[in-house]
């Protein structure tokens, strides 16, 4: 039965993942309403993962997620180059970067994270980030010319792109300030499986050290570390994190904390605001706010907001163990659960390349980090679900 339709419809904001899955699933849902996509971005909406993987290493050139026809077929208006710049939530109006506004009966904000710079670095040339499309193409070119590279920071992207610009033939130095790379995240156990990886691999991985300057008259030239190393480099890549994209809701009354605040349903503070994906800051089951950046939590989330949009019973209370994945050199590093820095790590298997590590938290199995053994952590999706004691998974 096709859900009644009001005169404004939907109105999706962002151009990535979060907004397509969501049209997406409204048409599957029999949404019969409006559907407008407004993106800041020219492109089609495109998948990131990529980015620093297939797409840097000249393997890929588009990730488009979906052929025009999928937003045919579905009516689906997708406007492509006209970001919002500021939302009227008393007026349920949004106002496009060229001065037009648009009504919504309903707004899902979907816009994702804006990559962190550091100011005192100067605008040199060669300083990268990876968030866009764009950025992939222009690090990949600069790799192309580029003897020597420094990324600063070992989160995920970093480390990707670490990886990536080693299968180039660049030699790369990876500089982290925690003590191993994905430290912050996994903790410096895994972390130093993760060292492990890169350095057998070619990098010169530089844990415990920050970066004081960098230099070069024109483009960058030197990396000049805390402890006064001075490291020679043709492009510098940023991967110290992101921000969420909410600064066009400035005034708008919307809450932003870390990310827009929502519920267990992705409900904003305003009425008929929705958001999701890398910028929204959701409420857990277990009554936590977090703000997830990763691809398979903009698919879980879909499944919980939209129907809650729709006046149907929402899936929130079905536990849907957090996942995701980082691909660097040949394996596949993947995350199940929550895993956090503080937990207990109990590695299970270590053959010197690949492993697998069970996270212990409060007795129980809070997640499982593997690299390159991928049978073994989605076989653990139900234990980690049910948060069954450890002492049974280590029995
Ligand atoms: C390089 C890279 C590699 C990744 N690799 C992995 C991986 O291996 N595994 C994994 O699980 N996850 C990975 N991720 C994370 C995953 O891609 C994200 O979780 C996912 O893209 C989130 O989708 P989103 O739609 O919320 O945000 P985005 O994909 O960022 O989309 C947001 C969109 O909104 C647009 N926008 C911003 N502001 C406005 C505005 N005011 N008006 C209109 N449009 C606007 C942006 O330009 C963008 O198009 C990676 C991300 C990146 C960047």
């Amino acid at each position: 039965m096709a859900t009644s339709s009001t005169a404004h419809g939907i109105v999706i904001v962002g151009g990535g993942l979060a907004a397509v899955r969501t049209a997406e699933e409204l048409r599957r849902e029999e949404y019969a309403g409006p559907i407008t996509i407004v993106s800041d971005e020219e492109r089609p909406p495109y998948d990131r993962p990529p980015l620093t993987k297939a797409v840097l290493r000249g393997d890929r050139d588009e990730t488009t997620l979906e052929p025009p026809e999928f937003y045919a077929d579905r009516d689906v208006d997708l406007r492509l180059g006209c970001g919002a710049r500021a939302v009227d939530t008393a007026a349920q109006t949004v106002t496009l970067a060229d001065g037009s506004t648009l009504a919504y009966d309903q707004l899902v904000i979907a816009t994702g994270l804006v990559p962190r710079r550091i100011p005192s670095f100067g605008d040199l040339d060669g300083i990268r980030v990876v968030r866009s499309f764009e950025d992939s193409l222009v690090l990949r070119g600069d790799a192309a010319a580029a003897r020597r590279a420094v990324v600063i920071g070992a989160g995920f992207i970093g480390c990707e792109a670490a990886a990536s610009l080693r299968h180039l033939g660049v030699e790369v130095v990876l500089v982290e300030p925690q003590p191993a790379p994905l430290a912050a995240v996994l903790g410096t156990q895994i972390g130093e499986l993760v060292a492990r990886l890169h350095r057998a691999n070619g990098v010169d991985v530089r844990s415990g050290v920050g970066v004081a300057e960098v230099r070069g008259s024109g483009r960058v030239e030197t990396v000049v570390l805390t402890d006064g190393t001075e490291l020679a480099a043709d492009v510098v890549v940023l991967g110290v994190g992101s921000l969420p994209a909410t600064e066009w809701l400035d005034g708008s009354g919307i809450e932003v904390d870390n990310g827009v605040r929502c519920d267990l349903t992705g409900r904003t503070s305003a009425p008929n605001v929705w958001a999701l994906g890398d910028v929204a800051f959701w409420r857990g089951g277990d009554g936590q706010q977090r703000r997830v950046e990763h691809w398979s939590n903009v698919v879980t989330q879909v499944r919980v907001m939209v129907p809650t949009m729709l006046g149907r019973q929402s899936l929130h209370d079905v536990a849907v163990p957090a996942y995701f994945w980082s691909d660097q050199y040949d394996v596949k590093i993947q995350c199940l659960g929550e895993p956090e820095a503080t937990d207990i790590v109990h590695i299970v298997e270590d053959d010197g390349h690949k492993f697998v590590a069970y996270y212990e938290r409060d007795g129980v199995l809070a997640g499982v980090v593997g690299a390159g053994r991928p049978g073994k952590v989605m076989g653990a999706r139900a234990k980690v679900a049910a948060g069954v004691p450890i002492s049974e998974i280590l029995a």
